[in-house]
């Protein structure tokens, strides 16, 4: 697995309709991850047309305050993380 480049989440555009985040790939198309796969530990969005890859860089905090936006529970092992 290759990983074109590692972008910070502030970096990104958030469509809160879709909870999706993107960003603007080379080949014209947008890299894509969700915000229920944010929140699941993933990390890694990909671009649909040329299969490069980013790395997402947030901290959980990033996420609970976009999840509390969007009206989504932020899951039980997030909080626990977010607190330690
Ligand atoms: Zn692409």
């Amino acid at each position: 697995m290759s990983i074109y480049d590692q972008v910070e989440i502030e970096d990104m555009l958030y469509d809160s309709d879709q909870q999706l985040f993107t960003y603007p790939c080379p080949c014209g198309d947008k890299f894509q991850i969700t915000l229920v796969d944010l929140l699941d530990g993933e990390n890694v969005a990909v671009c649909p047309s040329c299969s490069l890859m980013i790395q997402v860089i947030f901290e959980p905090e990033d996420l609970e305050e976009v999840a509390a936006e969007s009206g989504l529970e932020v899951p039980a092992s997030q909080q626990v993380a977010a607190s330690a």
